[in-house]
């Protein structure tokens, strides 16, 4: 096989899509008429009700951005004391949990998921235990029966951080607490498909948390005369909900394209020793990420992840470190022994994905990889 020739301009894992500039000025020509500039005014309100609709669920309500949807989502449940938690997922996870003084405890992951695994949250429960928060890793879904069968079990609350499920289609989002537990988390931050620069969301199918939610995300505001509890400043404000709007109409048109990126990538990972596919083909198409199985593909992941550095193709080794080999958490007891996640973060790797890469891009960096499987080191 001949070399490869380098990327002239690096390509980047992946690139916020941007409507038309047109569209969005549009949109704020009417919020510079109407002087409402934040505190849930007409374009809060219509992107709200538009994914609520997209998502098929009631309950949406938007936040400024998905971290503060999961303190939301905490404070909201009452959770004290300690949550179990996935290691495998984006610090934002486990920082809200630990910003608002309570202790994470990890537990392992499922090796073929790679969500949080429902046997190995029974392992390290302990009495302070309040609740459980999974992340939907790449968009697919943790097994959302089991840990509710656990949380049933030891009268637990369940979070799901959502972050990277917004763009699967159909929606995974059905009005079922056993799918959604108590709430489902969603980050409309600008590396996401669905974007409105910075938001976020929270989805709930109690009537009384989706209250609580809307409360704490405005300083706890229930009238004028009333402030019912402590609550943030969590609001998304016109500017960005306009964003969200215009972005609505940007999806389907996006999600088509990745799609040929992706038919693209498989058809050139085909037959590749050691590459497997674990994001990309279905569950969402929000990432495309393999697992290099180092014996079989004949080096590890960081050594192609040099090789397709020094051909300007940045890939990102999404989610790795883990959580809990990060300097907050790092001495805590349950982040000692976590094998399957430590293993599965050492072999994944997020290959660029967006819409604006051509499928000839996809090809040739799957030409790098084989290029680099066939013995060949940069
Ligand atoms: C992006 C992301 C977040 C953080 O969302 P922000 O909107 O950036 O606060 C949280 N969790 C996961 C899994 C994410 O990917």
């Amino acid at each position: 096989m001949t070399a490869p020739i380098p990327f002239e301009r690096p390509v980047f894992v992946t690139r916020p899509v941007l409507p038309p500039l047109g569209d969005y000025v549009a949109l704020l020509e009417t919020v510079w008429q109407s002087h409402a500039l934040t505190n849930m005014g007409p374009m809060h309100q219509m992107l709200e009700r538009a994914i609520g609709d997209r998502l098929g669920v009631g309950q949406v309500a938007l936040w400024n951005n998905g971290t503060s949807a999961l303190m939301g989502a905490i404070r909201a449940l009452d959770l004290r004391g300690k949550v179990v938690v996935t290691p495998f997922t984006f610090p934002a996870t486990v920082h809200a949990i630990a910003l608002l003084g309570l202790e994470p405890i990890f537990a392992d992951i499922d090796e073929e998921s790679l969500t949080i695994d429902p046997a190995k949250i029974t392992e390290v429960l302990v009495d302070e235990v309040s609740g459980i928060m999974g992340t939907h890793v790449y968009g697919r879904l943790c097994d959302t029966a089991g840990i509710f069968e656990v949380a049933q079990a030891s009268g637990l609350k369940v979070v799901y951080d959502g972050a990277h499920s917004f763009s699967r289609n159909p929606p995974i989002f059905p009005d079922d607490p056993t799918v959604l537990g108590d709430i489902t988390t969603l980050s409309f931050h600008a590396t996401k498909l669905f974007h409105s620069v910075e938001g976020g969301a929270t989805i709930t199918s109690d009537p009384e948390l989706d209250r609580r939610l809307r409360l704490l995300r405005n300083f706890g505001i229930a009238s004028e005369s009333d402030v019912e509890l402590i609550g943030m400043n969590g609001k998304l404000s016109e500017v960005h909900a306009a964003m969200g709007i215009a972005m609505l109409g940007m999806i389907e048109g996006e999600i088509a394209q990745r799609e040929g990126v992706a038919s693209a990538y498989i058809a050139g990972l085909e037959g590749v020793d050691g590459i497997r596919i674990v994001a990309g083909n279905a569950q969402s198409m929000q990432y495309f990420v393999v697992r290099v199985d180092p014996d079989a593909f004949g080096s590890d992941r960081d050594s192609l992840f040099d090789t397709l550095r020094s051909m300007n193709v940045v890939a990102r080794k999404y989610f790795s470190p883990l959580c809990s080999d990060m300097e907050p958490y790092s001495a805590l007891p349950s982040a000692q022994n976590l094998p399957i996640a430590r293993a599965v973060a050492s072999q994944v790797l997020a290959l660029p994905f967006y819409g604006g890469m051509s499928t000839d891009d996809a090809t040739r960096i799957t030409d790098i990889v084989k290029w680099h499987h066939d013995g060949n080191r940069r």
